[in-house]
């Protein structure tokens, strides 16, 4: 009986049951000199699979099995137990580490449980009325499933699907941004003037490549890149507009992030031999700038606690959450509909309050007031500052988001073509409306941007909130309805 044991690297001991495919092995040697042999079940009960252990180290665990008096140790575990307990019976008694030894085990009884019975997760087998299962689809299969519907073709499930991907990657990039020095600036800035951080030039880059690829797009326009960059496609004529980080600014805090895009049907910018460069990049330019109402497929993929993508090819939203075990998107949220009415939360950046309209002014006021019922509780104010972080919470609490002009942005701040568009026809597709105008009144999906880079004034949200704002604005009836309040 060996009283000083090997030390093989962290695993001391193991057996082989008989068909040789399970492995058990006994961890942590201060418990093997433990007084009473019967303790040693609560580590012999670390029964562990040996996956990617090296095979040489545990032929030679079953030598040592063997050393305890079991040539070949019984396939059950309870008999491998036993035969190790008598086999430990007989070590001397060591009271100090004894102390130190019940610790250990009663935390790797603790360990033990886990892994005998890992807690179940429920799986819902509900189908929604397209007979999607929430949990259980992926995101291919929804892909596939359209498809085959006829609401989605080929070409667009491919671009999605290489979306997804490169969202992948970079929720990757953003999750262990602060340790592989991708926080901070690029030392660069972009059209719009916003100085791009490194994780905006790599994003940028990682969905040039996915869409450059993916060969069905003819046409990319990024948030980082001034023009329009034009890329080979084999077939599919679609122009896909993204913003691959928004939110940037968060990241070096780790806050909610995202990348938005929106995919806009045809229009290929036929470029003849005789367009000088110029002619050929202005027939480009020109052709990128479509209204919401040209967008076949737009969405946003979210990277916080979990990674999010939220989907509409023009039937609905779904969205799917990155399993990040097995590397897919499941579907999590079937059919989603803005909750009308929905929570009573308004988000927009309330630090420029001062540079709205008075009208503006006088609706933030209004809702911290308690909104048309006078009655009620102010308003809650929430606020992330990225918009996929702001919007995917109002899709689905509900409330309002809103970016009105102000003095130093009277186009307000997000951009059209991949910001401002996407998400409204995200929000009309949930039920839900997205405006703008001096009375709310005008839907954004409409807007026919002047330049690539336009930007957007947007209200957005529950549609009770929506027409409660344009009633407010039109001529503050709310407030008149509930008999006026001084103050506004
Ligand atoms: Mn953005
Ligand atoms: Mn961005």
């Amino acid at each position: 009986m060996p009283n000083e044991l090997p030390n093989n690297q962290a695993i001391r001991y193991g057996f082989t049951d008989q068909s040789a495919s399970n492995y058990f092995a006994i961890w942590d040697p201060p418990i093997l000199h433990g007084r009473d042999a019967s303790e040693s079940r609560f580590f012999a009960v670390q029964v562990l699979p040996f996956r990617g252990v090296d095979p040489s180290l545990l032929t030679r665990f079953v030598g040592i099995g063997g050393a305890f008096g079991t040539a070949l140790p019984p396939p059950r575990m309870s008999s491998a137990v036993s035969s190790m307990s008598s086999a430990i019976r007989g070590a001397p008694v060591r009271p100090r580490i004894h102390r130190a030894a019940r610790k250990a085990a009663s935390r790797l009884t603790t360990r033990a449980r886990a892994v005998e019975a890992p807690p179940k997760t429920e799986k819902s087998t509900k189908k929604s009325s397209k007979g999607y299962r929430v949990g259980v689809d992926t995101l291919n299969t929804f892909l596939f499933r359209e498809e085959t519907a006829g609401r989605v073709n080929g070409d667009l499930a491919i671009i999605v699907n290489n979306i997804a991907i490169a969202c992948k990657k970079i929720s990757n990039l953003v999750a262990v941004a602060p340790i592989s020095g991708l926080t901070g600036l690029a030392g660069s800035s972009n059209e719009s003037g916003d100085e791009q951080k490194k994780l905006d030039v790599i994003s940028n880059d990682i969905f040039c490549d996915a869409m450059s690829e993916t060969c069905r797009a003819n046409m990319i326009v990024t948030e980082e890149e001034d023009v329009p960059l034009r890329v080979e496609a084999i077939s599919g004529d679609y122009i896909v507009c993204f913003d691959p980080i928004d939110g940037s600014s968060n990241i070096d805090a780790a806050v909610t992030t995202g990348s938005i895009f929106g995919i806009y049907s045809s229009g290929e910018c036929v470029i003849t031999d005789g367009d000088s460069v110029e002619d050929a990049m202005e027939k480009c330019v020109l052709n990128a700038r479509k209204s919401g109402e040209e967008l076949v497929c737009a969405g946003y993929v979210m990277y916080s606690s979990s990674t999010v993508m939220m989907l509409t090819c023009g039937d609905g939203v779904y969205g799917f959450t990155l399993d990040t075990a097995t590397g897919e998107y499941v579907l999590s949220h079937d059919d989603v509909k803005i909750p009308d009415p929905g929570q009573r939360i308004y988000s927009g950046n309330n630090g420029n309050v001062d540079k709205w309209a008075p009208e503006m002014k006088a609706y933030v006021r209004y809702l911290q007031l308690g909104g048309a019922d006078k009655d009620k509780a102010p308003f809650s104010y929430r606020y992330i500052g990225a918009l996929v972080g702001d919007f995917h919470r109002t899709l689905l609490y509900g409330g309002i988001w809103l970016y009105p002009p102000d003095a130093s942005a009277p186009q307000g701040k997000a951009r059209l073509l991949y910001e401002v568009a996407p998400m409204g026809y995200l929000a009309e597709q949930a039920g839900g409306m997205a405006m703008w105008g001096e009375t709310a009144e005008k839907r954004v999906m409409e807007v026919v941007p002047q330049n690539i880079h336009q930007r957007s004034p947007m209200f957005v949200g529950s549609t009770s909130m929506v027409k409660d704002l344009q009633e407010f604005l039109a001529d503050r009836a709310p407030v008149y309805r509930n008999g006026p309040r001084d103050e506004l």
